[in-house]
């Protein structure tokens, strides 16, 4: 019997959203060769246009800015070594609160069965043993996180493919240094406090099931980052040059939500218990 390669499938909102959070594992399991697909549900037409013109603001053309982060997204999965990258094409819903979260073919406002079922077409397809997705809160709240969350729980459930499912996650115990890195780079960041909105972001580190040390990855990661230039303005890591960001940001942390291999946790591979 042909022997099958191990598959990696990440689930992501926007052209941009694979490098910060996955961009070290897709990157190293890549090089180790497992299959990598990447799926990118919006088309991030509420992002940046040419010319930083932000949404809103005159001159700001929804396809133009569709077609520049296209090709931003085709050379980010090129530095990432990526083998497959699917994109669902829904409308980008800009943050909550928008009028855009509403608009007709926008990703918040699809039934979340309907994306599901085209999801679950891909999973059936590519056969992933592991999936990785945000948590139920997008990890900070923005409706298309949210919804990439959903239609990833739905589709898995109803497809019972992936033997390993993770949500990305961030430990507790970084957000000083982080904060203190921010600040130096001239970033507001809220200091942690338990009054505020903080504590619900990320997980404290017993929580965290799964840690992957992908700092041998760093360059191709950051040049993923990088590939998304049109967003500079929000893309504040970029600012920290290749060598900190890697520092701070080449540990990648998932908690399992789905697992059928009884690997032991703590883990250090998503892919323990598979190979
Ligand atoms: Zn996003």
């Amino acid at each position: 019997m042909a022997e099958r390669s191990l598959t990696l499938m990440t689930v992501h909102a926007h052209p941009d959203d694979e490098a910060t959070s996955t961009g070290g594992v897709l990157a190293r399991y890549a090089a180790e060769g497992v299959t990598t697909v990447l799926v990118t549900c919006t088309d991030g037409r509420c992002g940046d246009g040419p010319d930083g013109v932000k949404p809103g603001e005159d001159g700001h053309d929804p396809q133009a800015v569709v077609a520049m982060r296209r090709a931003e997204l085709a050379a980010s999965c090129e530095a990432l070594k990526v083998t497959h990258l699917e994109t669902l094409d829904y409308a980008d819903s800009g943050m909550m609160g928008w009028a855009t979260n509403d608009a007709p073919g926008a990703f918040w406002n699809t039934p979340v069965d309907e994306a599901a079922d085209r999801l679950a077409e891909l999973i059936r397809r590519y056969r992933p043993d592991v999936v990785v997705t945000y948590d139920e809160n997008g990890f900070y709240g923005h409706p298309d996180h949210i919804q990439a969350h959903r239609i990833t729980m739905a589709a898995v459930e109803r497809t019972d493919v992936p033997a390993k499912v993770y949500w990305t996650t961030v430990p507790r115990s970084a957000f000083q240094e982080f904060g203190k890195v921010m600040q130096e780079i001239g970033v507001e960041f809220p200091e942690p406090d338990a009054t505020d909105e903080m504590p619900s972001l990320g997980l404290p580190d017993d929580e965290i099931t799964t840690w992957v040390d992908t700092r041998a990855h760093g360059e191709q990661k950051f040049a993923s980052l990088a590939a998304h230039a049109s967003q500079a303005e929000n893309i504040f890591f970029l600012r920290l040059g290749q060598e900190r960001f890697t520092e701070l940001m080449g540990m990648e942390t998932f908690v399992r939500v789905r697992d059928r291999t009884g690997a032991s946790t703590p883990e250090d591979d998503l892919f323990a218990g598979l190979r």
